[in-house]
């Protein structure tokens, strides 16, 4: 028997929006537009927040609009109590939501209720948050948005399948170091920085932004900042923000001495995703840990190399959408990371075909 294999459109179409807030579906108003009728001012909002919360809602309300419905109520599902947590609460805010947020982990399964929000460690417990819901007399169907996380969550199950999102993430980042570092490439060395960086510790620091993650990686992999000299800076507050590294930066190897400028000029804008180059083949390494396995390879060798649709999260979300609830996906992933370089003829993630597959 062959895999099971849908896309995420065939559920969502184009109602997905990535982390540059603009709705891959045309009808529904962009960023700009938005900006300007719920006076969000400068920067981008970002998930968790309050303006992301109004963006969100005036989005929903009006893909409703277009179905010929009121937005009476939410369903939210994620993979992270941060983020994700913290948009279930701005959201109650505006509107009637109830979260389920789910990250596997090998101890026993279990769910609980905290606020609007059931959080468990397995997937499968979606089931009982389906129970909760009926309890709480929170129907899915016409008047119900259902919006669903994508990264490790549709797809790249957090806990079970996550590994294949992140080894993309690693196999960019590795590229990146190699073309710019040339013959001073030291996989080794690089590998090391990057996994050091990327620990909490470095979260003020970094702000647990992967764009900087890899681009400080670069830099201490290079020896022009040795790594022991940031980790030391960093845990006694001599460097407290990036910006102060950058400026510490000197005799870059040629390679990230434009880079450097770039990361620069895009963190003075404010915009949170300044290393382009990193997030494009981000996306290609994601695309191309998709569906490329044949049938023949058994469930946890797929889970382990290949990044898949969670067999029950795609259910819930069929069963919404049969009972009439609009689907709606929603990332905070980069769009650069997510969507393909204009002509290249590939699809954007939520179009890329992908097995469905629970737990092994
Ligand atoms: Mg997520």
């Amino acid at each position: 028997m062959g895999y099971r294999r849908g896309c995420l459109a065939d559920l969502l179409g184009d109602f997905v929006v990535y982390r540059g807030l603009s709705p891959q579906d045309p009808r529904l108003p962009g960023l700009l537009e938005l900006r300007e009728e719920l006076d969000l001012g400068e920067g981008l909002p970002r998930k968790g927040g309050t303006a992301y919360a109004r963006v969100v809602v005036r989005l929903l309300r009006e893909a409703q609009r277009l179905r010929g419905a009121e937005l009476s109520r939410v369903v939210y599902v994620g993979d992270t109590r941060h983020n994700d947590g913290r948009t279930v609460a701005s959201l109650g805010e505006l509107v009637p939501v109830r979260g389920f947020i789910a990250a596997e982990t090998g101890e026993a399964p279990i769910a609980e209720v905290e606020g609007p929000t059931m959080y468990a460690n397995r997937w499968g417990l979606i089931g009982r948050f389906r129970e909760w819901l009926e309890k709480e007399d929170f129907p899915l169907e016409a008047g119900t948005a259902v919006v669903v996380d994508l990264d490790k969550t549709a797809f790249g199950a957090r806990g079970r399948n996550s590994g294949p999102v992140d080894a993309a993430r690693v196999a960019a980042a590795e590229r990146v170091a190699e073309s710019v570092l040339g013959e001073g490439f030291d996989r080794e060395k690089f590998r090391r920085a990057y996994h050091e960086l990327n620990t909490p510790r470095y979260h003020p620091f970094t702000g647990d932004n992967q764009d900087l993650v890899v681009f400080a990686a670069l830099v201490t992999a290079s020896g022009a900042y040795p790594l022991a000299r940031l980790g030391e800076e960093v845990s006694t507050g001599k460097t407290q923000s990036f910006q102060e590294f950058l400026i510490a930066c000197r005799k870059l190897p040629r390679g990230l001495v434009e880079l450097h400028r770039e990361v620069q000029e895009a963190l003075t804008r404010g915009d949170p995703t300044p290393f382009n180059v990193f997030r494009r083949l981000e996306y290609e390494e994601t695309l191309a840990r998709m569906d490329f396995l044949p049938d023949v390879v058994p469930a946890t060798e797929v889970l382990a190399a290949e990044i898949v649709l969670t067999a029950e999260v795609w259910e819930f979300a069929e069963e919404a959408k049969e009972r009439g609830a609009l689907l709606f996906g929603l990332t905070d992933k980069p769009d650069e990371a997510s969507l393909p370089p204009p002509g290249s003829g590939a699809p954007p993630l939520h179009r890329a075909r992908m097995k469905v597959l629970g737990p092994p």
